[in-house]
């Protein structure tokens, strides 16, 4: 799947994990940076050790307060994780994080399937067109049903869900999982090992045949090219059902969706390898634009305007998250924040890896940072260029987030 794009903006992946509490977040957000090498001890939600929860009071609550944004590598891309809190509560800091985002996995629970929360967050992320794919998580809980999980999100969210896979086993004996596109099954033999590729088990053949025929039919259906295709051949390749499955996730015509147990590290790696694969890069997705109408490119070269979305204290310093959008902040530069009307110094500009932190001399347009040394910024301010100021346009009104929990 890597590609050779010669715009090193098409290999980053800006993306949230969103969800409802409890359904899994953290856990996969952690087992995330366990398999791309960014961690290597793996946290454990209860006893403390996760390395997205920066915040003390985090650890003490057990759920998610603060969104950080960290960053990790995989199959040659650079994934921003920016993590958006699931309590409604925080409704507020999700609408923030799903502005800075360009595409989002909703993690549910395999037993509880499609919750409250969960379907608010999906709203407000209709409503900012964030492309998402779904990951069915605790397929190893008892009372764990695939089915009835993606039957909820299909009567609850009303996408068409496009399933790419076919658990192997279930609850305790859920072992792997057979890839519809490659008919490949993966399966893990420890909850710590990346797993092992084989064909897929005998017994699940015909299932998998029945299923990978229901995924193209569904594919087709809402595809013209893959229509075509499936019309000429009466099948379509894994070549096709993956452009046609990244177009389909681009549009919000339908949602992939993968399956795991997060807890017991099992279905992270195809997870991984779909978020590369359907999710959009900064390029894919419409250029922001001043309150002036402006169009701002994702292009390096532009004059620079960028989100500060996040501002944290920790003991590196006042750490202001910033989503780049265009053009290019330097260390050491002034620029303008249009919040605050005042200019400002660049101090350091930070890469955040989970619990450690890469400085950089510069980052472009796509990219999401940490910068030291803004006083100003506030979450929601936008920084720009002195000479080229602008105020980015805000999203629309969101609703308010009502919990019927
Ligand atoms: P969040 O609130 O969405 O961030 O959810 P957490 O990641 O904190 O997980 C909530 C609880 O579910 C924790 O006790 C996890 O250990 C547990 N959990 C997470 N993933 C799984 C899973 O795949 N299987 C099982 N059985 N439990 C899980």
């Amino acid at each position: 799947m890597r590609t050779n794009n010669p715009n090193p903006l098409a290999v980053v992946r800006n993306l949230g994990i969103l969800a409802h509490v409890d359904a899994g977040k953290t856990t996969v957000t952690e087992r995330i940076l366990f398999a791309t090498g960014t961690t290597h001890k793996r946290g454990e939600v209860h006893d403390g050790t996760t390395v997205t929860d920066f915040d003390p009071q985090e650890r003490d609550r057990g759920i998610t307060i603060f969104a950080a944004a960290v960053s990790c590598a995989w199959d040659g891309h650079r994934l921003n994780l920016i993590d958006t809190p699931g309590h409604v509560d925080f409704a507020d800091e999700v609408e923030r994080s799903l502005r800075v985002l360009d595409g989002a996995v909703a993690v549910f629970d395999a037993v509880a399937g499609v919750e409250p929360q969960s379907e608010s967050v999906w709203r407000q992320a209709d409503r900012h067109g964030v492309p998402r794919i779904a990951f069915v998580n605790k397929l190893d809980r008892a009372g764990a049903d695939l089915d009835t999980a993606v039957e909820s999100i299909r009567q609850r969210l009303h996408p068409a869900p496009l399933v790419v896979q076919l658990p192997i086993g279930s609850e305790d004996g859920f072992t792997g999982v057979v890839d519809l596109l490659r008919m490949r099954a993966l399966t893990w033999v420890d909850d710590t090992t990346a797993g092992d590729e084989g064909p897929v088990p005998d017994g699940l053949r015909e299932e998998a045949l029945r299923r990978r025929r229901l995924l193209e039919e569904a594919v087709a259906e809402r595809h013209p090219a893959a229509l075509e295709e499936f019309c000429d051949r009466e099948t379509l390749s894994a070549g096709t059902l993956t452009a046609a499955l990244r177009d389909l996730t681009l549009s919000g015509d339908g949602v992939v969706v993968l399956c795991g147990s997060a807890y017991r590290n099992r279905g992270i790696e195809p997870l991984l390898d779909a978020v590369v694969a359907y999710l959009p890069s900064p390029l894919d997705v419409p250029a922001v634009r001043g309150e002036n109408g402006e169009v701002r490119p994702c292009d390096p070269a532009a004059p620079f305007a960028g989100l500060a979305f996040k501002v944290n204290a920790t003991p590196t310093g006042r750490l202001t998250y910033v989503r780049v959008y265009s053009g290019t902040i330097e260390k050491g530069a002034t620029v303008w924040d249009a919040g605050a009307r005042r200019t400002e110094r660049v101090g350091r500009i930070l890469r955040v890896q989970a619990d450690r932190h890469a400085q950089l001399e510069r980052a472009v347009a796509g990219d999401i940072v940490a910068v030291v040394g803004l006083k100003s910024a506030r979450a929601g301010s936008t920084l720009c260029a002195p000479d080229a100021p602008l105020v980015l346009e805000p999203p629309g009104v969101a609703e308010p987030v009502v919990s019927v929990a």
